[in-house]
């Protein structure tokens, strides 16, 4: 741990949270605490100290603060999902897409929603889960307003995400009639317990299955699939459009034919054949 700061200051309220010259929000600190520090930041403002009930569902659906923490997401709605044929069963999805970060229960306990969101890394299968559950990110802007949009462009480009300086992510929405809908997740990576390199997640959709493609790509993709071939077409454009993400946990080609295979198994799944 490198800490080079010179401040951290625990947001209580609204006014709290427009940052000083040179701050930058901290979630759990997971990533922030394990990084050098960003050129530039010399103080922290802690969102945990905001006191935001990290989870909640009503007839609207469900909402999960920004600074809900991954243990509480899979404690909380991910259990809620546990019953495979009840009224949230889509939250089924939050389990495996926890546990595709591989992350030690340690990190898990401290690492939130809003911190994994907000780096935008391929591998933040936050994005995955989110995206398809169809779900809308609530942004608060630094001029005390808010904005939303949708949990699927949040992400453009790797580490690259749709919040100006300033901007916090205040907390996710998931529309009620997208709770009950069965749900699918797929994942590769090159190892067992090593770094998620590609993942399908998807749900039933209203008139065709809904496939969403996340850590094979520099930004999420999803697709309303009616068949085989519309899928196998899908893949082919995004090789074309050069979205295929390579590191060192696998190559553009491996990548793209692992995604290729899962997304076929998670339709076939969908569409109960
Ligand atoms: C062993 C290990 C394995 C990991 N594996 C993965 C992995 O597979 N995939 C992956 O994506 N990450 C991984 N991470 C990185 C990180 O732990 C997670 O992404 C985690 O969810 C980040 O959440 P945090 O609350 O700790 O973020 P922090 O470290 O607190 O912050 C991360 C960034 O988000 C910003 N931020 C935090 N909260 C908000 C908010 N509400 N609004 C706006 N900006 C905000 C911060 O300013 C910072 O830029 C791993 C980390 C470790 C230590």
């Amino acid at each position: 741990m490198d800490l080079d700061i010179d401040t951290v200051r625990v947001a209580r309220t609204r006014a709290d949270c427009v940052l000083r010259p040179g701050e930058a929000f901290l979630g759990g600190g997971t990533y922030l605490y394990s990084e050098p520090v960003p050129p530039g930041v010399t103080g922290l403002v802690d969102l945990t100290g905001m006191g935001w009930e990290p989870w909640s569902v009503d007839g609207a659906g469900l909402r999960v603060a920004g600074t809900c923490t991954l243990e509480e997401l899979v404690s909380g709605p991910g259990s809620l999902g546990a019953d495979t044929g009840g009224p949230y069963r889509a939250l089924g999805l939050v389990a495996p897409c926890v546990s595709a970060l591989t992350l030690s229960a340690k990190v898990a306990r401290m690492a939130t929603i809003g911190g994994n969101l907000a780096l935008g890394l391929p591998a933040g299968s936050m994005v995955g889960l989110f995206a398809a559950l169809s779900a809308r990110a609530i942004v608060w802007t630094p001029d005390g307003g808010s904005r939303e949009l949708a949990v699927s462009d949040l992400v453009t480009g790797v580490g690259v995400v749709d919040l100006a300086p300033g901007e916090v992510l205040r907390e996710v929405r998931v529309p009620a009639r997208m709770l009950g809908q069965r749900a699918v997740f797929r994942r590769a990576s090159l190892t067992p317990a090593g770094r998620t390199a590609a993942m399908v997640t998807g749900r039933t959709g209203d008139r065709a299955p809904r496939i969403i493609v996340t850590a094979s790509v520099t930004t999420p993709h999803g697709l309303y699939v009616r068949d085989h071939d519309m899928l196998d077409r899908w893949i082919d454009w995004i090789g074309r459009e050069g979205a295929w993400y390579e590191d060192t946990h696998g190559s553009r080609e491996w990548r793209a034919a692992m995604t290729r295979r899962l997304a076929h198994e998670a339709f076939d799944e969908l569409s109960g054949a």
